[in-house]
Parts: C-alpha cells; sequence; structure tokens
C-alpha cells in the first residue's frame, strides 16, 4: 500500500455503513492531479496493476459521494461511507484487470468484517447518483464480488416470487432513488443488467450525458425479471419493509 495523502476531507458526521466505488479515467499520479484540481478525494485508489494507494484515512470524511441517495442514506453519503476509485481508461466499459479484481477484492473484504457493512450498502456510485454519474461502469465485476460474499447477486429464478410491484417500487426496494425513474433503472443495468447498456467510449461526454432507459428498456421481459429477481433478493435478505 502507498500513502499519498490529501488534504481534501473533513471530520465524519456518522459510522461507516456504504462502500462507495468508483472509476477514474487516470493513472494514479493524474488522477492525483485531478483530484487536486477539483479538490476532491477517495480513501483508496486502486491502479491498473493492482497496487492500492491511500489517499484520505479511514476516520476521516473524504470527498468523493456528492449529491447522492441511496435506502435510508438522503443526505451526506460521503460522513458514512469508504469511497474506493478504480483506475479505468474508459471508466469501466471494459475490462479491470485481474490485478484490480484480486487488491480490490481483498480490501472490501476487509473493510466489510472491519466496519460490519451489510451487503446491500456495497453500492457504485452511478447506483448513488443516477443522474450524474456513469461509474464504475458495465464493466465492474459485481457478480465476481457477490461471489465472493461482497453484496448481492440476484437469481433470475426468483423473478416469479415477487409477482406484482410497479418499476419505481421495484428500484425503491433495492435502494434507488426514483425521482428520475428511466436515470434509476439504467443505473440498475449498469450494475445488474450490463448486456442492456450500450457501449459509451467517448470518456468526456459520458461524465457529461448520463443515459436513462427507454421505454423499450422499460418494457424489456429480461430487465423486468431481473428487477424483480434483484428486488426479491434485497427484500428477503436486508428484510426490507415489504410495499408490495
Ligand atoms: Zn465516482
Amino acid at each position: 500500500m502507498r500513502r499519498k495523502l490529501l488534504p481534501f476531507w473533513n471530520e465524519r458526521k456518522a459510522k461507516v455503513s456504504m462502500l462507495v466505488l468508483h472509476a477514474v479515467a487516470f493513472e494514479p499520479k493524474e488522477a492525483i492531479e485531478c483530484f487536486r484540481k477539483y479538490e476532491v478525494s477517495s480513501h483508496y485508489l486502486i491502479a491498473k496493476d493492482g497496487e492500492i494507494w491511500q489517499l484520505v484515512g479511514e476516520k476521516h470524511r473524504a470527498w468523493h459521494a456528492g449529491v447522492a441517495k441511496w435506502r435510508e442514506f438522503k443526505e451526506d453519503i460521503n460522513s458514512c461511507s469508504i469511497g474506493i476509485e478504480l483506475c479505468s481508461s474508459d471508466l469501466g466499459q471494459t475490462p479491470f484487470t485481474s490485478a484490480q479484481k484480486k487488491a480490490a477484492t481483498a480490501l472490501l473484504q476487509k473493510l466489510v468484517k472491519k466496519y460490519k457493512i451489510k451487503p446491500e450498502n456495497i453500492v457504485g456510485h452511478s447506483d448513488i447518483a443516477p443522474t450524474r454519474k456513469v461509474d464504475p461502469g458495465k464493466a465492474f465485476f459485481w457478480q465476481e464480488l457477490a461471489n465472493e460474499g461482497i453484496g448481492w447477486w440476484p437469481r433470475l429464478e426468483d423473478a416469479d416470487k415477487i409477482k406484482e410491484g410497479k418499476i419505481e417500487d421495484l428500484l425503491q426496494i433495492i435502494g434507488y432513488d426514483t425521482t428520475d425513474i428511466q436515470a434509476a433503472a439504467y443505473a440498475f443495468c449498469r450494475h445488474f443488467l450490463p448486456g442492456k447498456v450500450k457501449d459509451e467510449t467517448d470518456v468526456s461526454k459520458m461524465e457529461k450525458t448520463v443515459y436513462r432507459a427507454d421505454k423499450k428498456l422499460l418494457d424489456d421481459a429480461l430487465f423486468v425479471a431481473t428487477l424483480r429477481a434483484t428486488a426479491y433478493k434485497y427484500l428477503s435478505a436486508s428484510k426490507t419493509p415489504c410495499k408490495i
């Protein structure tokens, strides 16, 4: 682990209960320059070779989430989370390196244990800010992490266990802010159904234009089944009060 501590932090106002995964389109040195320029930060940065850089101490509040919401966390997610960036030239459109996966898995396992993080609170930046953010990208290895006990992954055969339910309700069960349902539905796909996410090649454009699900996607049978299966998983495992 390398340490390159940045001054962009303040005191936490809540205990750590979320892990937020990000992607940054630079290698560590350039990424740190970029953080300095915009006065932002994260706790950890994982290079393509798997080396982990610590930028902010875990006990401090880093500045990585911005305006974001998830489940009961309606404001100041920076106060209750640890932010982890992974270097990816195309913001997670193509696979992360196996060295990054290995390093991230070990780090996440350690943090989950240390802070008793619930699986439903291990999220991507796009999950908590669906109208603004696309990272860590559709190639992020959520399913592989779930296989290692980090976060959850749905089983499609559970889709029928929730018979009814509007898309908005199902997204809310998982944790999404549905102020913009189409943006939330697309963020859901980035995490759980990456095959439905368009290839985005222009990194500068990706950061400015966040796509939303169109009507065709919202009616797509595989999307609806995956959403139901995921809602069932979160509902049954996290004991979310059932609204359906
Ligand atoms: Zn981010």
